[in-house]
């Protein structure tokens, strides 16, 4: 599998590491919305299909990255740099 890092290009797989689900929010810190944060902290969703993940490429670059990947076929519809992701919809994971 390529990753296509925005500065370095298609790059293997083996120079990025994982680093967790990005399609999760993290409840507001005055939450005390106890199912919000138990949902937050436990529940791991397993989709089939397009998800949205943080890598980062810690043989290169080491760019946190968010890309999207279809969890059935591996195929990478996007990547984008993490810190311009979470500016854009105004916060943290
Ligand atoms: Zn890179």
């Amino acid at each position: 599998m390529l990753i296509s890092c925005p500065y370095c290009g298609p790059r293997d797989l083996s120079e990025f590491s994982y680093q967790g689900d990005a399609s999760r929010m993290r409840p507001d810190a005055a939450s005390t919305d106890i199912k919000a944060w138990h949902d937050y902290v436990y529940n791991r969703p397993n989709p089939a299909g397009p998800h949205r993940e943080y890598w980062q490429h810690t043989a290169g670059c080491r760019a946190h990255l968010i890309v999207t990947r279809d969890t059935l076929t591996h195929e990478i519809h996007e990547v984008t740099f993490a810190r311009a992701a979470l500016r854009a919809v105004g916060g943290r994971p």
